[in-house]
This record gives C-alpha cells, structure tokens and sequence, in this order.
C-alpha cells in the first residue's frame, strides 16, 4: 500500500535532493545520448515507467528495465527531451514509504522540443543509485502556455476598448451563431465542465450541451440524502478549489451549485436543454456532422472536429427482466428516479442490488420509517468509508499542493496499482473486521475481488460491485435493513416477492438499484455500428491495465472519452485538452 510520510521526512534532505540530482545528472546524457547501458544502469530490474504525453503523445505504461529503457530510447527520438531538475516551487524530495517500500520521492521538471512538463522519480532507499518509479507528464506545449497568473490578460479588451464588454462578448461566444465549437462536449457534469475550462485555457472553441435543465442538475437529480463517498481535499476542481470551509464529504446539491458557478466564472460555453442526438464523422472535411436538440425542439447541425463524450460513460438505467415482475402490483422504479423515502413511512420496501445506490436508497428509507431490505444478487466489496479514505486520499492528506498530489497518484502503472491496492485492502480489512464479520454473520456475501485488490480495481475494471459504507451496513448487521439473496426468490407475485420456501416478503416498493448500460451501447446508439465496432469497449481495462479508450486516442479521429469521478476530471482534462490542442496546432495528427 502508498502510505504517508516516514518519521525520517526531515532527516537527511540535502542529501536526498542530492542523490536526486545526481541521478538526473547521470540520466539526462544517457538519454540524450542513447546509451542503452548507461540506462540500464540507472534502474532496477522491476521498474516502472509511465508517460502522460510527454515523450509519447498518450498515456503509455512500460514495465520492467529492457521495456523501459527500450520504450524511452525510442521516444526521445522525437521528445528530444532535457534539462531535467528537481522542480523548482514544488514539494522538494523527502522520504516515505510507497508500496511497501522506503523510497526517495522527488518532483523533478524538464522539457521537451515542444513542451515542458513534470515528472515523479523514486529512488529505493536501499538502492538509492537507481530509480523504481519513474513518470514524465506533460503541463504545457511550448508557445501555448496558459494565460494565468503573470499572464493574466489586461482585461482592457473587456471593457475599455470601444468593443462589446464582457457581458456581451460572453453571450456571443454561447450563441455560436456565426461559427462552429472546434470541440463538441457531450454532458456538462464535472468531466465536460474541466474539460471546457481546459480547453478554453489553450485557446480552443468548446461548447458543453447537456439535456438537464441547470448545470449542477447532474448531481442535484440524485437522490436526496446522496453525499460524496470521498473527501474533499481529492475532489476539488481545475483551477477553482472548493471553498476551504466546505464539508469534507460534499452533499450533492452543495456540488451542484458548485459547478453552476464553476460553468460561469470559467467561461464554459453550456447550452443546456439541449440532446445531443447523433452524428457523423465527414472523412474529407476532417469534422463530425452533430445533430443536436434545443429545448423548443429545433435542431442546430454543429460541425466540430471534436466530440469529447463526457456523458457520464453510462447510458439509461439498466432494468433487468425479473421473473414475474409484469404481475407485482406494487410499484416499481429505478434508483435513477429514486428522490427520497418519505412517501413510503410504514410501508415495505425491497432495494435490487447492493453497490452504493442500493445501500443510500435502503439507509435512506429505513431513515424515513420504511421496512426495508436489500435484495443482494452477487458478493461485493464492503469498506467503510473511514478505511477507504485512508486509500482515497492517502496523497491528498499529506499536506501537498493538489497538483503535486495528483502527479504521484498518475505515476502508477497497473502493477503499481494491483499492489497498492492489494496492500491497502489487507489494511481496510484489518480496520473494518468487526463490521464485515457482522455483514458476514447475517448472510452478506462478501469479497475483495479477484486478486484482493478489492473496491479500487473493481472501479477500473467493471466500475460497480462495491459499498462504501457510510452506514447502511450497521443498519443490516443490527437487522434496520433487511437482506435477501436473489437466489432465494422465486418470482415477483402481485404483493412481494415470493420466496422458494412459499413465504412472501411484502412489497409495496421495488427499487432497481441495477446500474446503468455500458458507454459503448450508447456509442452505438448515437454514432451508429460502424463507429461503435471501430472503437469497441470503452472503460475495462486494456493490454496494458489502463482503462480502454479513456482519455487518449481512439481508433475513431475526433473521438474522445472522459468521464467519472471528480480527481479524474481534473487530472485527465488536461490530458484531454493537451491532446486536442496539439492536433489543432499540427503538432500530432
Ligand atoms: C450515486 C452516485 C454516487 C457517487 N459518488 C461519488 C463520489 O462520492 N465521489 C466521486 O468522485 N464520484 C462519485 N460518483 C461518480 C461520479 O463522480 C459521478 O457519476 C459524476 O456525476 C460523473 O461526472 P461526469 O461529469 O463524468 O458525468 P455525469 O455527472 O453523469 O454527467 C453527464 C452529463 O451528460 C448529460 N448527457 C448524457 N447524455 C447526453 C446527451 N445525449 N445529450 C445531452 N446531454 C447528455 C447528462 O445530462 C449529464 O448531466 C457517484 C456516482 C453516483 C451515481
């Protein structure tokens, strides 16, 4: 598991930072030189290395000294990267244990023909000569820097100058009446708003459509009692921090005037009430033809050279077919439409599926004095999130800059990330013992996934088939919320569910906390077949363990994936813009 800081954080610096430099010192002429030997000698056998742009234009993993040695000497080719130094104005080097590991951890900064960019190196204690972990992302292309701080704009543009002010510069931009968005995105959640933001930063036309009313409507539409699973300090946004005196977990609406704000203040250009309905990709002009529906129903044909899907990589609610279902008189609805719990006081109440959904949904109802059990379809992974978060934020809580934070938890490769996480599940076990043996004693049917990297893999290969528990799992180890397993059912008769030993468990409500479909039927469904075959699954993992066709290339030109939580919008958006932004100043095709 990565875990903080070791008493030693503050003995030793200067001679930390100095086997840092003298590591980079040796690095830098090797690479540049193509001494494969020289190389080989900087890291040890089980290395890893992982790119975020920088040297190869996607994200790219190599694990192990020959791939990574071989896979830098072939970037550098066309990186031609250099200058490498501890980086100036960042976390300076310091001692912590990573994966089980006393390490020497260092931010270090370099540049390349066409970017600058930062990058991770860990230099094992008992081996401080070579490097174990080694990342390189890129932060900016040469020419295109981002206009803050010292390059704020004057602002006289805005008002001064005899032209449209602010007000209505910013209600021309939105109207794109008289010119195309160069990136068309899909959804206006956190994911498509830091990616406008991005973009905008780097100079290019985006415009977010979403069929919600109001921005923030994305979390405000969820049920009532839904709070952040993760803690604040992981969560904020791109460039515009939550406010310091904010909950540590976010209730929704609380988000959701969040990003309300965040779409103005940023400049993103949002048209809201507007579907996206399908689109083409027009081979010759090298721009999609995108159908898209206002609110009065007319259609506006956009004609971007980028769709970004930021549509929240699900599609509708996934209703299972349920046995007998057609006769339960009772009524029926999916978790997606599930507000809160009230109308259902002294009623009886079944939850179908046990990930977070299912458990808020039943915690919530119990909550209103509903008689509530879960109906439990397979074993998941229970955590509570007092023991998640000492995963989740284990970066997050050491007291570093966000961005230093999020360039440690991007340097990890897969294997990296199997590790960790199998480390930090034996901890979360040790911490939640009492509570999963009471899930266990009532029939809970419990796991820690296929390899005992428990909920933290589970997100990245089949993102579902976990609880964080915030306490619906006291409520069924003290019986306030009943549990079922599916496979006691029968069928669904007119007034519950008849159970294979002829009891019937009352029912007045069935909610189907049952997931959503996959992104890739709704590619299917918006950019036709032959799109949707060409890119094929998109989330899951791919040969290399990172997640497929998110965040980098896909084999459709002009189609990009982003999506989930709130740390992933901020660190892949700017992958994301980065990407686009090269492509548009000929950079990569
Ligand atoms: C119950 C629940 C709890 C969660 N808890 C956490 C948590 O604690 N921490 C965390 O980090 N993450 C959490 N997540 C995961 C994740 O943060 C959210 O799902 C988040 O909303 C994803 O943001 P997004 O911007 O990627 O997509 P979404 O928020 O899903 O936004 C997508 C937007 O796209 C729009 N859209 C979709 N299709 C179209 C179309 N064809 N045309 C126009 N608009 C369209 C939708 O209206 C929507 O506004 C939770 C998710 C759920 C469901």
């Amino acid at each position: 598991m990565e875990r903080v800081v070791s008493s030693a954080t503050h003995v030793d610096n200067a001679t930390d930072a100095d086997r840092v430099n003298a590591w980079l010192a040796k690095f830098e002429p090797a690479l540049c030189g193509g001494d494969r030997a020289a190389l080989e000698a900087l890291f040890v056998d089980d290395c890893h290395w992982r790119d975020l742009l920088a040297f190869t234009w996607t994200i790219t993993p190599q694990v192990g000294l020959k791939n990574v040695v071989a896979g830098l000497l072939a970037a550098q080719r066309r990186a031609q990267a250099r200058n490498f130094e501890i980086a100036k104005g960042r976390t300076a080097p310091r001692r912590v244990k990573r994966g089980g590991v006393e390490v020497i951890e260092a931010i270090f900064g370099f540049e390349t023909a066409t970017g600058r960019g930062h990058g991770l190196l860990r230099l094992p204690l008992a081996q401080p000569e070579k490097a174990w972990v080694f990342s390189t992302s890129l932060d900016e292309i040469k020419g295109y820097e981002e206009p803050t701080y010292g390059r704020r704009p004057m602002g006289n543009a805005y008002s001064r100058d005899g032209g449209d002010n602010w007000a209505v510069r910013r209600a021309k931009e939105q109207a794109f009446a008289d010119r195309e968005p160069t990136v068309l995105i899909i959804g206006a959640g956190q994911s498509g708003l830091s990616t406008a933001a991005r973009l905008r930063m780097l100079g290019i036309e985006a415009l977010c459509v979403d069929r919600n009313v109001r921005v923030g409507d994305n979390w405000r539409l969820r049920y009532d009692s839904l709070a952040l699973h993760n803690q604040v300090s992981l969560n904020h946004m791109a460039y515009m921090p939550f406010p310091p005196h904010w909950p540590k977990y976010l209730p929704k609406d609380m988000l959701g005037t969040f990003l309300e704000h965040y779409a103005a203040v940023m400049e993103c250009n949002v048209w809201m009430e507007t579907t996206f309905v399908s689109a083409e990709y027009d081979d010759a002009g090298g721009h999609w033809n995108a159908r898209v529906r206002r609110a009065d129903g007319s259609e506006r044909m956009l004609r971007p050279k980028h769709i970004l899907f930021a549509n929240g990589i699900v599609g509708r609610p996934n209703r299972p077919k349920l046995p007998g279902l057609e006769d339960f008189k009772g009524t029926v609805m999916h978790s997606h439409d599930f507000r809160e719990g009230a109308a259902w006081k002294d009623k009886n109440a079944l939850v179908l599926g046990v990930g977070n959904s299912g458990h808020d949904i039943a915690q919530d109802l119990q909550s209103r004095g509903a008689n509530v059990k879960l109906i439990q379809r397979g074993s998941i992974t229970v955590f509570s999130v007092k023991a998640a978060a000492l995963q989740h934020t284990v970066y997050y809580d050491e007291g570093l800059p966000t961005e230093d934070s999020d360039l440690i938890v991007s340097a990890a490769t897969y294997p990296l990330a199997v590790r960790n996480a199998q480390m930090a599940t034996q901890r979360m076990l040790e911490i939640d013992k009492e509570l999963l043996a009471g899930l266990e004693a009532k029939g809970f049917k419990l796991d820690i996934g296929e390899d005992g990297t428990g909920y933290m893999l589970k997100v990245r290969r089949i993102h579902s088939g976990y609880y964080l528990n915030c306490g619906a799992s006291e409520l069924i180890v003290s019986g306030k919320i009943g549990l079922i397993q599916y496979e006691d059912i029968d069928r669904f008769v007119a007034d519950g569910a008849l159970m294979k030993d002829g009891r019937v468990e009352k029912a007045d409500l069935l909610v189907m906390a049952t997931g959503y479909q996959n992104q890739q039927v709704v590619v299917r469904e918006l950019l036709g077949n032959e799109v949707a075959d060409k890119v094929g699954p998109v989330w899951g993992l791919d040969a290399e363990g990172e997640l497929k066709n998110m965040y980098k290339p896909t084999a459709q030109k002009g189609l990009w994936f982003i999506g989930s939580g709130l740390q992933q919008a901020r660190i892949w958006s700017r992958v994301i813009a980065l990407q686009i932004k090269a492509r548009e100043i000929g950079l990569i095709s």
